[in-house]
């Protein structure tokens, strides 16, 4: 039999919550890419929000061990033991939180814990609260289980930070959820622990606000910035607060697909409800990989600290040599979020006029080739993001052909 051309769905087939979110759009900006180099472009793609770093060998050598060990098995739900100890060790050692083995869990990716985080407990008419410019996945995960993401705006003048002010301004009755994190995709913008007190202090006087901290960048930080997670600056919030986080970003693990978390048993019990009907689990072999990554050495983290600091500055002071772009230098992950508010207007070689981020990231694209994600996909304009994780030599080109861009605009 041959396949056939093109089929369409029957009317009325598709879930309706599909039609409340959008595709990534970071995934899409990375396929086009990818797509434009398959056509024999010359394109150089800063839209992926990953290490171009390999995982470190002890890691892979441990992946290896655990299938010749034959450890290829379906797992507890939760995480194999060894993992669970290893979560709740990190917690200890890095953020000076106790989580029992029995208040950590693993999934599929730090995606699929907020997705079941979130899954778990959002019923229709709840609020969750998104920090804008945020990773794009939390609305559409809140869309999704029927809630409604609240959107907070961040200012460049406040360094993208989350004000007390406009934290207090957001919650309600109905509030939820406090989507945080930092270091910030897309902003890279973190948190002093005064800074953090300053939020939780507003939260403590809202106890129907959970908090679910994504600490997915932790190890990503710069010029000396000493991270600090919410339940570890305020432990009365302790018993509200879901602590998560992953291999994928500080061990190069992304393909991977291991992210963890720390947090009340209720909540951990009725997330491993959803994932026994979902995932079941992560796989066993990257669990072991994870055991690994968690209890091993850490010797390469400072050396990953080292390249991406030097790729920040790099990025930074070419950026603001291009004429119209201004580009806060952040303190952590490995993005940047430049404002293109002074090019609003102006035209580009090809005749068109650059009305909002989205025609200046495709502009650029078709005229220099170089792909980066408008600031609209994260929820503020006019900005865009460029992940700096890739080569100097690559980055300096990505530069010199986005002051060109610049330079061009009339
Ligand atoms: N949280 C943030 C802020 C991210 O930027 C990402 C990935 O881009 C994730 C979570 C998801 O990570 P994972 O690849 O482990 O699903």
């Amino acid at each position: 039999m041959t396949a056939k051309p093109s089929q369409s769905l029957p009317k009325g087939f598709l879930a309706d919550a599909l039609w409340r979110i959008q595709p990534s759009p970071t995934i899409a900006v990375t396929q086009k890419a990818r797509d434009l180099k398959a056509a024999g472009r010359n394109v150089i793609g800063l839209g992926a929000g990953e290490p171009d770093f390999d995982t470190p060998d002890n890691i892979k050598d441990a992946a290896i061990a655990a299938i010749k060990r034959g450890e290829t098995k379906y797992t507890a739900v939760e995480g194999i033991p060894e993992l669970r100890a290893a979560i709740a060790r990190k917690f200890k050692r890095e953020n000076d939180l106790d989580y029992t083995p029995a208040q950590t869990f693993s999934a599929p990716g730090g995606k699929s814990i907020v997705y079941t985080a979130l899954m778990a407990t959002l019923n229709p008419g709840d609020e969750a609260i998104c920090v804008a410019p945020y990773w794009v996945s939390y609305p559409d995960i809140v869309l999704l289980a029927g809630a409604k993401p609240v959107i907070v705006e961040t200012r460049i003048e406040d360094g993208f930070r989350l004000t007390p002010h406009a934290l207090e301004a957001a919650i309600t009755p109905k509030t939820k959820w406090l989507i945080f994190n930092q270091p910030s995709n897309p902003t890279g913008a973190c948190y002093a622990r005064e800074q953090l007190k300053a939020l939780t202090d507003v939260l403590l006087r809202h106890p129907q606000v959970w908090i679910l901290t994504d600490d997915m960048y932790e190890h990503l930080v710069y010029g000396g910035f000493k991270f600090h997670t919410i339940a570890q600056v305020e432990p009365k919030l302790y018993e509200r607060t879901l602590t998560m986080n992953g291999v994928s970003k500080a061990y190069a693990m992304t393909g991977w697909r291991l992210g963890y978390c720390g947090g009340p048993e209720p909540l951990i019990k009725a997330m491993a409800k959803l994932q026994s009907q979902a995932t079941t689990s992560a796989s066993s072999i990257t669990q072991w990989a994870a055991v690994e990554a968690l209890n091993g050495p850490q010797d390469f983290i400072p050396k990953f600290q080292k390249a991406f600091e030097e790729r920040r500055d790099l990025v930074v002071s070419m950026l603001n040599q291009a004429r119209g772009i201004e580009c806060p230098t952040p303190e952590g992950a490995f993005y940047v979020y430049p404002t293109i508010r002074k090019l609003i207007g102006k035209s580009a070689p090809s005749g068109k006029t650059i009305q909002s981020d989205e025609d200046f990231a495709s502009e650029l694209l078709e005229t220099e080739g170089v792909a980066v994600v408008h600031g609209a996909a994260f929820g503020l304009s006019p900005f865009f993001r460029i992940s700096y994780a890739t080569s100097n030599v690559v980055l300096e080109e990505a530069c010199r052909r986005i002051q060109r861009f610049c330079g061009n605009l009339r």
